[in-house]
């Protein structure tokens, strides 16, 4: 049976380029419109207006049985929360993850984690949200600058987990949970395809990592245990002990010269300077 080579050309590369772009765009609206009292539903017609106003339309929409445009994970949910009537209060932390597909049929995805601002949240809490947030965001980035180099997708699997270890959660001087179920992915024709990326070292070496690879580094973490549960509507995933959940996400493609990150406004450039990775654009 023909299968589909996970390793892109050149063309196929720049064909990622607009969905990645509509993507980021679409929750750079939705940061916008996060206060206290704006419901999840409407973040998700928010973000689902943007991605159409550009062009584009949901790729989560294509995902059998769900009917939204982003997922929205509130404090102990930690990712594939399903918008609702549901209203966000000051200090709530929130992940919102979306994708869209272009005409041409190519697909974006991110998620990034904001911690909603406004008077009367804990101030001890929001510290918390925001340390875990931070480390989150932080071992996606040490991630993707390791697809600038390394050979094999176990070795990015690696060094995000040593990011986590390497810098425990002030709150509880423990590194945050690394989800263990829920994993990274390669994308481009569907949002989700192989490879497969862990989140963590593991015995197998990964897929190789060279020019035409677009791949998702997607860690999603928690702020006490690791163990989750999937909630009654069989969609979204909560920490057993209650502690927060944080998710960031980048599409990144891999080519001839470098890497891009094709879902940051930037190609990644702030995000990668700390590791000393400077992206290229795709030629
Ligand atoms: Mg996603
Ligand atoms: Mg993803």
């Amino acid at each position: 049976m023909f299968r589909r080579s996970v390793y892109k050309k050149p063309a196929q590369l720049r064909g990622m380029i607009a969905p990645g772009e509509i993507t980021s765009a679409a929750l750079d609206v939705v940061a916008a419109a996060i206060r206290p009292g704006i419901s999840t539903l409407e973040l998700d017609r928010i973000a689902d207006e943007e991605i159409r106003r550009r062009g584009a339309h949901s790729n989560f929409q294509l995902v059998d049985g769900y009917h939204h445009t982003v997922c929205a994970s509130v404090n102990e949910e930690v990712v594939h929360g399903i918008p609702g009537e549901r209203v966000l209060a000051a200090g709530d932390i929130v992940s919102i993850d979306c994708g869209a597909e272009t005409p041409e049929g190519w697909n974006g995805d991110s998620a990034r984690t904001f911690i909603v601002p406004g008077e009367g949240a804990d101030p001890e809490l929001v510290a918390q949200r925001e340390q875990l947030s931070e480390v989150t965001r932080g071992s996606m980035w040490a991630g993707i600058a390791a697809l600038a180099s390394a050979s094999h997708l176990g070795e990015v699997g690696a060094v995000i987990q040593d990011y986590i270890e390497d810098n425990p959660l002030p709150s509880t001087g423990q590194p945050a949970g690394i989800l263990r179920d829920y994993v990274g992915h390669g994308i481009g024709r569907s949002m989700h395809e192989p490879p497969t990326l862990f989140h963590y070292a593991t015995p197998g070496r990964g897929a190789e990592i060279k020019p035409g690879l677009c791949i998702c580094v997607e860690p999603m973490m928690t702020a006490g245990s690791e163990e989750v549960q999937v909630e009654d509507d069989d969609w979204t995933i909560t920490t057993v002990d209650g502690s927060s959940g944080a998710h960031w996400e980048h599409s990144v493609a891999v080519h001839a010269e470098g890497i891009w990150v094709l879902t940051a406004p930037d190609g990644g450039a702030s995000g990668l300077a700390p590791f000393g990775v400077t992206p290229t654009p795709i030629p």
